[in-house]
């Protein structure tokens, strides 16, 4: 099949990072056909790709893209390099508008830091809305009301989606936002949600987003 690469002893690099197929279970050898999928840069078996009929991700993945050093480079890289990546890409909001980009994808999953980000802006926003709506218009019941209905359309819609895609993210199943209409535990949950660090590799709901790029 086309982007088809066989493993051999010159790919000693990749051997060392540990990976193995995620439908066989078993780490690559020298002599492997293997594909990488296009979406989310898995390496698969060609076989276990043929069988499976595309990636193992739940979400369908079915292009491949040339075997290439690069794109497994950066899963090396150290926690300064990696920080300093991430801030490249960073701008103000920007957890908080893809968490509205995503507001219907119910089936992937999301980082610690896009959760955690996305409250942060929300307490920031929500602070600051009603910080100038006072000044603008006093401390008064219709302030109240329209500060409620600004969280409720602006804050609160991106929250159900991007909180299942927590869930997933730690293998547990997007019912466990149930809990989260308990007061209290709800507080506890989303803690855990903020610390709690995501599964390796590919789980039933796609590949660990942190090890995508
Ligand atoms: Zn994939």
């Amino acid at each position: 099949m086309p982007d088809e690469y066989t493993l051999t002893a010159y790919d000693q690099w990749f051997f060392d990072k540990g990976y193995q197929d995620p439908i066989t279970l078993e780490p690559f050898r020298g002599g492997d056909n293997v594909v990488v999928c296009a979406d989310c840069k898995m390496p698969h078996l060609v076989s276990s790709w043929e069988y499976n009929g595309g990636c193992a991700s739940p979400v369908k993945h079915t292009r491949t893209i040339p075997f290439n050093r690069s794109l497994f480079e950066r899963r090396r890289l150290n926690v300064t390099d990696r920080i300093r990546q991430e801030l490249q890409e960073w701008y103000f909001g920007k957890e908080f508008f893809d968490a509205w980009k995503r507001i219907f994808d119910f089936k992937g999953r999301s980082r610690r830091k896009d959760y955690g980000m996305f409250l942060l802006y929300s307490l920031i926003g929500g602070f600051a809305m009603r910080f100038f709506l006072i000044i603008f218009f006093g401390n008064n019941e219709g302030v109240k009301i329209i500060y409620l209905i600004i969280h409720l359309l602006v804050f609160l819609p991106p929250q159900y989606s991007l909180t299942v895609r927590r869930l997933h993210d730690i293998g547990h199943s997007g019912w466990g936002i149930i809990i989260f209409f308990i007061p209290l535990i709800n507080c506890m949950l989303s803690l855990y949600l903020m610390i709690r660090g995501g599964q390796h590799g590919i789980n039933r709901w796609g590949a660990n987003p942190k090890e995508i790029h």
